[in-house]
C-alpha cells in the first residue's frame, strides 16, 4: 500500500513508500483510512524537533471505515465508521493509567511518530481507542475530531468555560478557531482574538466568515486596551493561550479579569516566558496546562461538530491526494493553509 513515510532522522526525509499492508492483531481492527489531518505534530517530524522513531507513517489524525476485526474484537464491526484516540502503547499499569489518564502514559506511542499512523491506504488499531461517528457525518468533519477534542479537552473539561463568559483567544491558527467557536457554541458572551500582522490574510478572514468579528492585529491596535474596552474596565473571564508566543504569554495577566483563568494550549518550542508572576497572583488567577485529550472529549467533540454547533470543517482549506504532500506542507508552513487534510 502507500504510504508518506519519515525514512529517517534527520529535517525533511520523507516520501511516499510501498509498503505491506497491515494485518490486524488481538483486539485490533483494520480501517481504510478515508482522510488524515496535517497536525503540528508531522511537521514538527518533517522538521526533525520532535521525538520519533523511523521509519514511520506519518499522521494522527485519520478517519476510516472498518474493513476487518480480529477474532476478539467485541464493540466494532465491519462497515463502522470511526476516529481513534492516539494514545497507543500506555502502558495500562501506571499511576497514570490506572487513574484515566492514559493520554500522558510516558509509554504511550502515537501514531504518526511512534508507531504507523494515518496517511496510508490502511491502518489497523486497537478498537479500545476508537470512536464510532454518525453516518450523516462527512469525511472532512470526522479528519478534526481530533483537533477539536483537544479543545474539548482543555477548554471546556479542564478550563471550565462558563456561559456569559468573555474569552480572549492568543493565535488564530486552527486550534485556536475552533477554541474560538467552542467558546460561543457554549455560550460565551463574546470572543476577541489576537494576532500578527501574518495573521490577517487568511486566518482573520476565516475568522471573520465564522462569524467572530473582535480581531485584534497586535502590530495596528493595543490589545490591553481593546479588550479592556470590549469588557467595560474588567477585562477576560477566560484567556486561551495558543500563541506559544513568550510576548504574547508575558501581556495575558494585563487583560485578564481578577479571579479570570488561562488556558494553555500553545508550546514555545522551549524558548523561556518571562512571567510577572505577581501580576497573576493579584490577579487571582487559575492557570491550566494541557495536553492531549480525555476519553470524554471524543464523543463531545463529535457531537458539537455533527450537530453544525462546531463546524471546524470550515477550517479546511486544502484537501489533496497523498502525492501532493510536499507542497500541502509547504503551505501550513508558510501560513497559506489554516486546516489540511490528505486523502491516501
Ligand atoms: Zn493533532
Ligand atoms: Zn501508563
Amino acid at each position: 500500500m502507500k504510504a508518506l513515510v519519515k525514512t529517517q532522522k534527520g529535517i525533511g526525509n520523507i516520501e511516499i513508500r510501498d509498503i505491506p499492508e497491515p494485518i490486524p492483531s488481538s483486539g485490533e481492527v483494520k480501517i481504510k483510512i478515508a482522510a488524515c489531518g496535517i497536525c503540528g505534530t508531522d511537521i514538527h517530524v518533517k522538521n526533525d524537533c520532535f521525538p520519533y522513531w523511523p521509519p514511520v507513517v506519518l499522521g494522527h489524525e485519520f478517519t476510516g471505515e472498518i474493513i476487518e476485526t480480529a477474532k476478539d474484537c467485541k464493540t466494532f464491526k465491519v462497515g463502522d465508521k470511526v476516529v481513534a484516540e492516539p494514545h497507543t502503547k500506555a502502558c495500562g499499569n501506571c499511576y497514570l493509567c490506572r487513574t484515566g489518564n492514559i493520554q500522558i502514559c510516558s509509554a504511550k506511542r502515537s501514531p504518526g511518530w511512534g508507531i504507523d499512523g494515518g496517511m496510508a491506504e490502511y491502518i489497523c488499531y486497537p478498537e479500545k481507542l476508537l470512536h464510532k461517528i454518525p453516518d450523516s457525518m462527512t469525511w472532512e468533519q470526522a479528519a478534526v475530531v481530533e483537533p477539536t477534542a483537544n479543545i474539548v479537552t482543555d477548554l471546556l473539561e479542564r478550563t471550565g468555560i462558563q456561559a456569559g463568559d468573555f474569552v480572549v483567544v492568543q493565535g488564530p491558527g486552527p486550534i485556536g478557531l475552533i477554541a474560538a467557536m467552542a467558546a460561543k457554541a457554549v455560550g460565551a458572551r463574546d470572543v476577541a482574538i489576537i494576532g500578527t500582522p501574518g495573521d490577517v490574510e487568511l486566518r482573520f478572514a476565516k475568522a471573520k466568515e465564522l462569524g467572530l468579528n473582535n480581531l485584534i492585529n497586535i502590530a495596528e491596535t493595543d490589545p490591553v486596551k481593546a479588550i479592556m474596552d470590549l469588557t467595560n474596565g474588567l477585562g477576560a473571564d477566560v484567556v486561551v493561550e495558543c500563541s506559544g508566543a513568550p510576548k504574547a504569554i508575558e501581556m495575558v495577566p494585563d487583560f485578564l479579569k481578577k479571579m479570570g483563568k488561562v488556558c494553555v494550549v500553545g508550546l514555545t518550542g522551549g524558548k523561556t516566558v518571562n512571567i510577572n508572576w505577581d501580576k497573576f497572583a493579584f490577579k487571582v488567577a487559575t492557570v491550566v496546562f494541557n495536553l492531549s485529550t480525555f476519553y470524554t472529549s471524543w464523543d463531545k467533540a463529535i457531537s458539537l461538530i455533527s450537530s453544525g454547533r462546531v463546524p471546524a470543517e470550515k477550517l479546511i482549506t486544502h484537501k489533496e491526494p497523498l502525492e501532493n504532500w510536499q507542497k500541502v506542507f509547504e503551505d501550513i508552513e508558510k501560513l497559506k493553509a489554516l486546516k489540511a487534510i490528505l486523502i491516501p
